[in-house]
């Protein structure tokens, strides 16, 4: 990394210039190489480290956990947030005003107490601006929608290092474009967001042997067609897992089934239309029970240690028996593949009815998203993102119209335009020209 010419941005900064990142990424499989690493202390840094960027022609990355990083970071600005993590709930309005680098675990143990819940996703260790920027779906989205149909305001630097307060009143164009456009218009150092009302639910994992997957993912199509709100999440994932010792003897090494599943009216009625399912097969382990809305990273157990990974998805119409048994077919018990995750997790409810003040979340008609999640390492970094490529190229005659912005993983441009209608695209791409002229933002998932 060179820092040629950074001291005049060294002396502006109240955060730091780096020479690598003070944290480890959640996924080290990109290489940072940027000619300036900027850790942000506040709005101020971002400006300085944006205009800096302008001045030496150069691209500008930013990071808050690494959850999200889908390509290297070669040469131009990177941006870390992670020191601006500040939260502050406000209980009577509903709402939290988070920081760029905040963690959603920052914004459910702070919102806890009042009985509230964020927007979270499947894990708390992604930050919250990234993630809803993208859309967000998670453990709440079938009962209240996308994490961004949750934003009330956002500050935002442009690539002039102009900072914008923007909501539906100041700009609706740029508010309809941000909240689903993600990274594309500038970098967003603050979010006001909604909490909800959720306080505890009825959820968590049941684990089948890899021997019943045909059964439970067949049974999970069925019983996932029809299935309440109320039931705010639930999706069926074919794992592969390490043999580590922290994990349930069964479970260690083993190709497993997990179903995930929550609830949120009441432990009764939730393990009555759990039943069907709970049934199909032996269960391996069986969490599910009433928790705490703290406890929600229970739910999906996703992994908290970073992990070099290529990930893909797509959004599905409908999940029929063939869908079911092409993903089986490349990806099921029989196989030997360094593809920890396929998951396919249910949307509709709230998530397909567009919020009162619309935005750009891509994958709303879909009825289902596929994700998975392939690892990194020397030996397989060759073969995995094509492995990734031929899961999602599997469910290719039950895609829809569009998928979920923050499942696409690694992506072209072009792949990143297509998530929307021409309409829509055309309108995000005159806000991109408006706020972004030169192509500065937005570095791995690129509109144009
Ligand atoms: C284990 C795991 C679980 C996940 N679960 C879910 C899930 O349940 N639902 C879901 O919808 N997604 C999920 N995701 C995807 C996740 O939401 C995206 O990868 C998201 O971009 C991560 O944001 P981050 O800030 O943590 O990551 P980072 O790698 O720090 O950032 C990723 C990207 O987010 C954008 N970004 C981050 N901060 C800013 C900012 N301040 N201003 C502008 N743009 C910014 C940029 O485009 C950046 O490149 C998951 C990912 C992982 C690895």
């Amino acid at each position: 990394m060179t820092t040629l010419g950074s001291d005049e941005l060294s002396a502006v900064l109240e955060g730091r210039l780096l020479t690598e990142p003070d944290f480890e990424p959640f996924n080290p499989a990109f290489p940072l190489r940027p000619a300036a690493l900027v850790s942000a202390a506040h709005t101020a840094d971002v400006t300085a480290a944006v205009l800096w960027a302008a001045r030496h022609g150069k691209r500008v990355a930013v990071m808050a956990t690494g959850h999200g990083l889908n390509a290297p970071v070669e040469d131009g600005v990177l941006i870390t947030t992670e020191r601006m993590a500040d939260v502050r709930i406000d209980s009577d309005a509903r709402t939290a005003t988070v920081q760029a680098g905040t963690r959603w675990s920052q914004v459910l143990e702070a919102a806890a107490p009042h009985g509230l819940a964020p927007m979270n996703g499947s894990s708390c260790a992604v930050g919250a601006v990234g993630y809803t920027l993208g859309g967000g779906s998670g453990p709440l989205s079938r009962a209240y929608g996308f994490a961004a149909d949750h934003v009330r305001r956002a500050r935002l630097v442009d690539a002039e290092g102009t900072v914008h307060d923007v909501d539906a009143d100041s700009d609706p164009e740029l508010f309809w474009a941000l909240r689903g456009g993600k990274g594309n218009f500038g970098i967003v150092t603050e979010l006001e967001i909604g909490l909800m009302p959720v306080a505890r639910l009825y959820g968590g994992s049941v684990f089948y042997p890899g021997a019943a997957a045909r059964d439970v993912l067949h049974a999970f199509a069925e019983w996932s067609a029809d299935l309440p709100e109320q039931v705010s999440t639930t999706s069926v994932a074919m794992l592969r897992l390490p043999p580590l010792p922290e994990l349930p003897e069964p479970l260690r090494g083993q190709f497993v089934v997990q179903l995930r599943y929550a609830h949120l009216d009441g432990a009764e009625p939730g393990a009555a239309l759990l039943e069907p399912l709970r049934t199909v097969a032996a269960p391996l382990v069986d969490t599910v029970r009433d928790i705490p809305y703290a406890a929600v990273d229970s739910i999906h157990q996703d992994p908290t240690d970073p992990m070099p990974f290529w990930d893909g998805g797509a959004g599905l119409t409908g999940l029929s028996a063939a869908a079911i048994d092409a993903l089986l077919e490349v990806a099921g018990p029989g196989w030997d593949i360094p593809v920890p995750l396929v998951e396919v997790r249910l949307q509709g409810g709230a998530m397909a009815r567009p919020p009162a003040i619309p935005n750009a979340v891509s994958g709303r008609d879909a009825a289902y998203a596929l994700s998975t999640v392939g690892l990194m390492t020397a030996e397989t970094a060759p073969v995995v993102p094509g492995l990734i490529d031929g899961i999602v190229a599997a469910v290719a005659p039950w895609r829809a119209a569009s998928d979920p912005f923050n499942f696409i993983g690694p992506a072209t441009p072009d792949r990143v335009a297509g998530l929307w209608s021409e309409q829509d695209r055309a309108r995000l791409l005159a806000v991109k020209r408006r706020l972004d002229p030169a192509g500065m933002f937005g570095a791995g998932h690129t509109l144009a």
